[in-house]
């Protein structure tokens, strides 16, 4: 069968291996439908690493990911408990927590340290066209979620998370700083919480008219000061909740300036270069509430019944198709930033 596989930096390419062996108990063999490039794979495609997570060996990467149960093992339990069957379209939550650590005991499975990853060194991902996954990790999806909306209830799971950290209340102001995928859907999911008004930004240009689409306030951040925006919008006062879903060090900084006094700041986005800059008496003389994002909790199912209801928009969030042998490309599409870029899905 066919794999992309990331040898280094900018070099991925598409391999023949073997195919996956029976599932063993409580596993399923998966045929892989669609995978979505997300911007933490951009960091190990451009830098080689993630954070503090580098690799030495080829990784097949892709998280964000859904498919088609061909096989169960014994004893094959799905995310809501219930027996695994052939046939089923699932999303996967790529998590894989230990669920007997004080972590785990504590509801905080994303925090778990002997958790695994799919797409995350040394746990292989999805870009490639059958594997083997965890049957718990698997959450039968309805046919009116289209496969590349099956890859964005990770993304959306994201989103749900940060919008617990930020603890929105009904006619909360909102500034999202970055509208990629996951800033737009917060942005979405604010609105949905009675969130109003919700700011949001970016430096380019389609991703701020996407958010406005979506019934943000939006600006593109070169061509108006984001602080000056929020200050004369708010009347000086800031926004109750900032969340930060960027990359850019700098948008620490502006997220931290848009919030209130007492406000909470939620951080999201991944710094290139692992560092967090953010000035200390900005946020001190504020008494900011920070939190940090990471990954998710029980998310899927919230995010599967988002989906079909439809009142969180997964596919209009899609961008580009690109099927498996192009995944060089896709990476090099994405990485580049060219116009109108938002998710791209490869299909497997
Ligand atoms: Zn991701
Ligand atoms: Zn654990």
């Amino acid at each position: 069968m066919k794999t992309a596989r990331l040898y280094a930096a900018y070099d991925i390419r598409i391999d023949e291996v073997a195919e996956p062996d029976e599932p063993d108990v409580g596993e399923a063999l998966l045929r892989v439908r669609a995978v979505g490039i997300c911007g933490s794979d951009l960091h190990m495609y451009e830098d080689g690493r993630i954070g503090d997570t580098a690799y030495d060996s080829p990784i097949v990467l892709g998280h964000e990911f859904m498919g088609e149960i061909v096989a169960v093992g014994d004893r094959a339990l799905d995310g809501n408990h219930d027996p695994l069957q052939i046939g089923l379209r699932v999303a996967v939550d790529p998590a894989s927590p230990c669920y007997q650590c004080e972590m785990c005991e504590q509801g905080h499975p994303n925090l778990c340290p002997h958790h695994t990853f799919y797409g995350l060194y040394p746990t292989d991902g999805a870009l490639q066209e059958c594997m083997i996954v965890n049957a718990r990790n698997c959450f039968p999806i309805p046919e009116s979620i289209s496969d590349g909306a099956g890859t964005l209830l990770e993304t959306l799971g994201v989103a749900i998370h940060a919008c617990d950290l930020g603890k929105l209340k009904v006619a909360n102001s909102v500034a999202v700083v970055g509208c990629g995928p996951v800033g737009l859907l917060i942005l979405q999911l604010a609105k949905l919480a009675g969130a109003a008004p919700v700011y949001a930004f970016d430096k380019l240009s389609w991703r701020a008219e996407k958010a406005r689409q979506l019934g943000a306030e939006a600006w593109n951040v070169d061509e108006a000061d984001p602080i000056e925006v929020i200050k004369k919008e708010t009347s000086g006062r800031g926004v109750d909740v900032a969340f930060e879903v960027a990359w850019a060090d700098e948008s620490v900084q502006l997220a931290a300036e848009m919030a209130r006094m007492g406000g909470r700041l939620v951080l999201v986005g991944i710094p290139g270069d692992d560092r967090l800059t953010m000035q200390h008496s900005t946020a001190r003389r504020k008494g900011l509430t920070i939190m940090m994002a990471r990954r998710m909790k029980h998310t899927y199912p919230r995010a599967i019944q988002l989906a079909t209801s439809g009142r969180v928009k997964l596919d209009d969030l899609i961008s580009h198709h690109f099927p498996l042998d192009e995944t060089p490309a896709a990476f090099e599409t994405n990485a580049s930033y060219e116009a109108g870029v938002h998710k791209i899905i490869i299909d497997v």
